[in-house]
């Protein structure tokens, strides 16, 4: 796939949570933020990387911007480098939210405020403020753009009048244990799904209801694959048909799609509805070809602005910004959050949502 990320127009006055603060310019004062993303794999963490370091360096700050590759000792210590660096501020997406606690501890004894980033860093005291997303909004959101896709309910939720009765056959997907988010979205879309499976509406025909069954290490696109493959093989060589698969993350609904194509399903000819997550630009192109389709945009520009405004408040002594002091328990503490709004995008509201407010442009997403 080719990544398009340097296009992405970043401006601090377009976001939205009309919260005010003190990031009016210049105020980083030359002074070193470190930046530890997870991996460049990942189309949105290009988006999040290049934004959260656009956004920093118009404040006047120097950036050491870092990705790990998905490798846990990779990461680890290249936050190690940003702490002997001088970094005075870390904002961090963790691999896995379980393994920085020794590292976060030499932030600390550096007296280094530590702002995690879309992912909650797990097991620490030293975890100060969390920028992220309503991720249990963002599993509900993800349920409904299924049941949506089956004629259930509209886009809020809201069931459909005359709906049919089904039953249909849906198969279950969870992103990696180890990231905290993944449970928030399960959850939320558990709990929106249930009252369709009580009800004999939706069947999950594999069987394979649990998280364990279901989750992906790493959200790993080909891992899904797989799992994909032998679910078919397993439960559908009957002749049956999957008629909706639940993806909490577009990697992975692009796997589903290798598996399902390679057994022979075709789009336009039974064809499941398949939801997903990030607003890829492949998976936003999978939209429009009706190969997927939802995914849920979470805009990366407003993410990043609100941990670049966590920063410049914690550098100047002040308390950032937040709306939420109860949901995010990592084990030591609960963590001050601001948390996001998020959307469903599906074929009709592509330009509204992502092209008219400058995510994508119409040419990379026909291109
Ligand atoms: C993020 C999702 C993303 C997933 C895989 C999660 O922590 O919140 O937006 O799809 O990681 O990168």
């Amino acid at each position: 796939a080719t990544l398009a990320a340097g296009t992405m127009v970043v401006s601090l006055a377009g976001c939205s949570g009309g919260a005010s603060g003190g990031s009016s310019g210049g105020e980083g004062d030359g002074k070193l933020v470190g930046v530890a993303m997870p991996t460049k794999s990942s189309e949105r963490w290009i988006q999040d990387g290049n934004a959260v370091k656009e956004q920093l360096e118009k404040e006047g700050f120097k950036v050491d911007l870092q990705y790990a590759e998905d490798d846990i000792p990779t990461q680890v210590s290249q936050i190690e480098n940003m702490i002997t660096k001088g970094a005075s501020v870390l904002i961090i997406a963790s691999i896995d939210g379980t393994t920085l606690t020794s590292v976060l501890q030499e932030a600390k004894d550096g007296d280094i405020p530590v702002i995690a980033y879309d992912r909650l860093i797990r097991d620490s005291e030293n975890v100060d403020y969390y920028a992220s997303f309503d991720n249990y909004k963002v599993g509900v959101q993800q349920a409904n753009s299924v049941l949506n896709g089956l004629g259930l309910v509209d886009l809020e939720g809201k069931p459909t009048e005359g709906a049919p009765a089904g039953p249909f056959n849906i198969e279950m997907f969870a992103g990696s244990p180890d990231d905290n988010n993944a449970t928030f979205f399960w959850d939320g879309a558990q709990d929106t799904l249930k009252p369709f499976i009580d009800a004999g509406t939706l069947k999950v025909a594999s069987g394979q209801t649990s998280f364990e069954q279901a989750a992906t290490l790493r959200w790993d696109g080909e891992t899904a694959q797989k799992r994909m493959e032998n679910i078919l093989t397993s439960t559908y060589s009957d002749g049956s048909k999957v008629n909706a698969v639940l993806s909490p993350y577009d990697g992975i609904s692009r796997g589903i799609i290798s598996a399902l194509t390679d057994a022979g399903y075709s789009v336009g000819d039974g064809w499941p509805v398949i939801s997903g997550q990030d607003a890829e630009l492949d998976s936003v192109k999978a939209i429009e070809s009706g190969e997927q389709y939802a995914t849920i945009f979470k805009d990366t520009r407003q993410l990043a602005s609100e941990a670049v405004k966590m920063a410049v408040a914690v550098l100047n002594g002040e308390k950032p910004e937040v709306n939420n002091t109860e949901d995010y328990d990592n084990g030591k503490k609960v963590v001050p959050s601001f948390l996001l709004e998020s959307q469903i995008v599906v074929k009709d509201n592509i330009q509204e949502v992502l092209v008219d407010s400058g995510y994508w442009t119409e040419d990379e997403i026909k291109g």
